[in-house]
């Protein structure tokens, strides 16, 4: 087995994802995204793997793409780990939530939500190096957070050649593992009114936002367990004196089944008119644990079992790249991050006693499904 690393070992991490955390890198900021990319391509190439060029097919998807196969030596479908550099946090969210360690945790935008993730991942690849028995992939993606729009393509090719997929998203709040993950749709928003003035011919008008609003309300207002719509940005009107004529609004929909993604694509059908259109504009396949996902898992949770951590198998109700891959039918294990809370809010931080555990969970893994023959 390797063993946990104790602190003082672990000061290599903590200084790489201090890097990481201070180049900030919101989904919608490209240039920051392409800073944030060479130092992730810099990172991987410290670590002595083998990082791919930058050609058309990698600038497309916005990933970077490295592995390690100890020169060749190693052959066969690759173990292939999953990871995201964009976060939700604008660029000045530093200034809000600093890089900085307090106690037993670490704080800073996205550092949970994964470049704590990326980290750990790199280190326990550090660590397994030597007794790998399958190369290594490593894909780092950066439009997760918008639903993977351009790194689609390449994730589910990727995985269609590997012999499994990790996916060191955060820990489940108890520590858990992620087994499957529900389906998520998104929704673009459009509303369409007749301009007037809005002081002197008020009845001559017919608001958009008004009727957006109406929609919204609506729309969440069919949330039940299991299948929720929820709008997260809106917009619209350009005057306050005149009756808007446009407004637009992004939703998104969580479903636990397929029956419930079928309820809700009724429930926005229904709600569309002449004055309001709804487009489908993403998708996160439902990811339902399958035989494959189940033996990874239980290959994690025997490694963690011998390192005294403890493990549980979990279906989240929040999307990864995870459900592309385990919708494929790729064996897949994801949430093998590091535990902490406050994703994608102002306090977000990494609980430090989890990651030297969790670097061995994983490191671990990657030599034994290295050498259980997963899928060939
Ligand atoms: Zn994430």
């Amino acid at each position: 087995m390797i063993p946990a690393p104790d602190p003082a070992e672990l000061r290599p991490v903590l200084d790489r994802l201090r890097r990481l955390v201070s180049c900030e890198t919101p989904s919608y900021d490209s240039e920051a995204l392409a800073a944030g990319l060479a130092l992730m391509r810099a990172e991987l190439a410290a670590d002595g793997l083998a990082v791919a060029p930058a050609d058309s097919r990698l600038e497309a998807a916005g990933a970077v793409l490295a592995r390690s196969d100890r020169g060749g030596a190693l052959t066969g479908p690759p173990i292939l780990i999953l990871g995201h550099l964009d976060t939700v946090h604008p660029v000045g969210e530093l200034a809000t939530n600093p890089w900085r360690i307090e106690g037993n945790r670490a704080f800073g935008p996205g550092i949970l939500d994964m470049k704590g993730g990326i980290v750990l991942a790199l280190e326990a690849l550090r660590r397994a190096g030597p007794d790998l028995a399958r190369p290594v992939e490593i894909v780092i993606t950066s439009d997760e957070e918008i639903g993977s729009p351009r790194s689609r393509g390449l994730i589910e090719a990727r995985a269609k050649a590997a012999a499994c997929v990790l996916v060191p998203e955060p820990a489940r709040d108890n520590g858990g593992l992620v087994v499957g993950r529900h389906a998520i749709l998104r929704y673009a928003l459009s509303a369409t009114g007749r301009p007037a003035h809005a002081g002197r011919d008020p009845g001559r008008g017919v608001s958009a936002i008004h009727r957006l609003a109406r929609a919204i309300v609506a729309l969440e207002g069919r949330s039940v367990p299991g299948a929720s719509l929820s709008v997260g940005v809106i917009g619209g009107g350009r005057w306050v004196n005149c009756v808007p004529e446009r407004a637009a609004a992004e939703m998104l929909c969580v479903a636990a089944d397929e029956a419930g993604r079928a309820g809700i694509q009724g429930i926005v059908a229904g709600e569309t008119d002449g004055r309001l259109t709804a487009d489908l504009v993403g998708e996160r396949p439902l990811w339902r644990t399958g035989a494959g996902d189940r033996a990874l898992y239980d290959a994690a949770q025997t490694v963690a079992a011998a390192l005294g951590v403890t493990v549980s198998p979990e279906v989240s109700g929040g999307g990864s790249d995870g459900n592309f891959t385990g919708a494929l039918g790729v064996p897949t294990l994801d949430g093998l991050g590091p535990c902490g809370a406050g994703l994608h809010a102002h306090d977000e931080h990494l609980d430090l006693a989890s990651l030297g555990p969790r670097v061995a969970v994983m490191a671990n893994l990657l030599v034994r499904v290295g050498h259980a023959e997963t899928r060939d």
